[in-house]
C-alpha cells in the first residue's frame, strides 16, 4: 500500500532546491475530483486556483521530508499522486521499505519534518495575513476558532458590539414596515425614533406582566444586521474598530448601520481578487488539515511512523506491535467518526489503513 507509482509520459518532472520532483497525473485528477467535491468548480479559474494551492502545500509537506533526508545523508526525491505525496529515498522501492540503516531519532525528525514545514507554511501565511489587515477565512469562519485568539481582523465588528450595551445598539424604527412601526411606537419610550435593546427588553417585560393570564407573546426580534449605532459613539474607540466605525459612517443622519459595518469589513479583510482570496483559503485549509491528519497513529501516516520511533526511542517493550496496535485502534475509531459525520471517502481511507495495521501486527507476531 502506498508504494511509489509508476513512471507515466505523462509525469511532469523538475528539480527544486536540489530535490528531484516528479507530479504523476493522478495527482491533478484527484485535485479536480477534490475542487468538484468541494464546490470550487465556478469559475473554472477556481479549480486552478484550487490545484495550485493543494499542489504548494502538498509539495511543502513533502519538500519537509525530503530535505530532512537530505540533512540526514540520504539522497530523496519527490512523488505527487493520487494519494498526496511520498518522500522516497533514492533507489530504495519506497519510503516504507526503508525501516534500517538510520538511527530512530534521524526517523523521528524525518518524519515530523513534513507535517511541521506544512504547519510552519500555514502560520507563516496566516501571520502574513494579519500584518496586512486580512482575514484567511478559514480560522474563524470555517472552524469557529475565537477571532481575538488568531487576531483575526474579522471579529472587529463582534469587538465593536460587545463593548456597546442595549442602550447603545438601536433598531431605527423609521426603516421598519408599518406593521412593525405601530407594533413598536409605544416601546420607544424617548421617542427618538430608534428602538434600543434595553427600550425593547422593558415592552417585553411590560407586554408579559399584561398578558400573564394570558398566553405568553413574544415580541418579534428584528434582525442584528437591521441594527443601528449612533455616529456619537465611534469617540469610544481606537484601532481598527475606530478605522471600521469611521469607513461605514457613510450616511449624514448620524446614525451607523451594522449591515454597512459588515460590508465595510468585509471588504476591509479581504482581497481585491476573490480568486486571491480562494486560493489563501484553501492553502490554510489543506495545509493543516493534511498535516494534521497525517499526524494521527495510523500506518502509514506520519503520525504512525512518529509513534513507532517514540516507542522505539523509549526502549518501550514490544514497541512495534504495540504502535500497530495504537494504529488499527485509532484508524477503527477515525473511520468510525468519519461515517458519523458523512465524509466516506476518510472513512474509506482509515478502515483500509487499520486493517493493514491488523494484517502487519498478525505477521509481526507469526514473526514474519
Ligand atoms: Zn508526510
Amino acid at each position: 500500500m502506498l508504494g511509489e507509482p509508476k513512471n507515466t509520459p505523462y509525469d511532469l518532472r523538475f528539480k527544486f532546491l536540489g530535490i528531484a520532483i516528479r507530479i504523476h497525473p493522478g495527482f491533478w485528477a484527484i485535485c479536480v475530483f477534490l475542487g468538484f467535491s468541494m464546490g470550487m468548480s465556478t469559475p473554472p479559474t477556481a479549480l486552478l486556483v484550487f490545484s495550485l494551492a493543494v499542489f504548494l502545500s502538498l509539495l511543502i509537506h513533502e519538500m519537509g521530508h525530503a530535505l530532512a533526508f537530505n540533512r540526514c545523508g540520504i539522497r530523496a526525491h519527490v512523488v505527487l499522486y493520487h494519494f498526496g505525496g511520498l518522500a522516497v529515498p533514492t533507489g530504495m522501492e519506497s519510503y516504507f521499505d526503508h525501516a534500517s540503516g538510520y538511527t530512530s531519532k534521524q526517523k523521528l525528525f524525518v518524519t515530523a519534518a513534513g507535517p511541521g514545514m506544512q504547519i510552519l507554511a500555514a502560520l507563516l501565511v496566516i501571520v502574513a495575513l494579519r500584518a496586512m489587515g486580512k482575514t484567511d477565512g478559514f480560522l474563524t469562519e470555517h472552524v469557529g476558532i475565537p477571532a481575538r485568539l488568531t487576531a483575526d481582523p474579522s471579529g472587529t465588528l463582534d469587538n465593536i458590539i460587545m463593548s456597546l450595551s442595549r442602550d447603545d445598539l438601536a433598531w431605527d424604527l423609521r426603516h421598519m414596515d408599518e406593521q412593525m412601526q405601530a407594533l413598536f411606537a409605544s416601546a420607544d419610550a424617548n421617542d427618538d425614533q430608534l428602538l434600543s435593546l434595553a427600550e425593547h427588553d422593558t415592552f417585553q417585560t411590560t407586554v408579559d406582566s399584561l398578558s400573564e393570564q394570558f398566553e405568553q407573546t413574544p415580541i418579534p426580534v428584528p434582525s442584528v444586521t437591521a441594527m443601528v449605532i449612533k455616529s456619537e459613539h465611534k469617540n469610544r474607540f481606537i484601532g481598527a474598530e475606530l478605522k471600521l466605525l469611521e469607513d461605514a459612517d457613510v450616511g449624514d443622519d448620524g446614525l451607523i448601520r451594522i449591515s454597512d459595518l459588515q460590508q465595510t469589513l468585509q471588504h476591509q479583510t479581504s482581497f481585491e481578487s476573490d480568486l486571491l482570496n480562494k486560493f489563501v483559503y484553501i492553502f490554510v485549509m489543506i495545509s493543516l488539515f493534511w498535516a494534521i491528519l497525517n499526524l494521527a497513529p495510523v500506518y502509514p501516516l506520519d503520525g504512525g511512523q512518529i509513534t513507532r520511533e517514540l516507542l522505539v526511542l523509549f526502549n518501550v517493550h514490544n514497541a512495534i506491535p504495540k504502535s500497530l496496535l495504537v494504529s488499527a485502534a485509532t484508524g477503527v475509531a477515525i473511520g468510525i467518526w468519519g461515517l458519523g459525520n458523512n465524509q466516506i471517502f476518510l472513512t474509506m481511507m482509515f478502515f483500509m489503513m487499520a486493517y493493514s495495521s491488523y494484517q502487519l501486527l498478525q505477521r509481526f507476531q507469526r514473526g514474519y
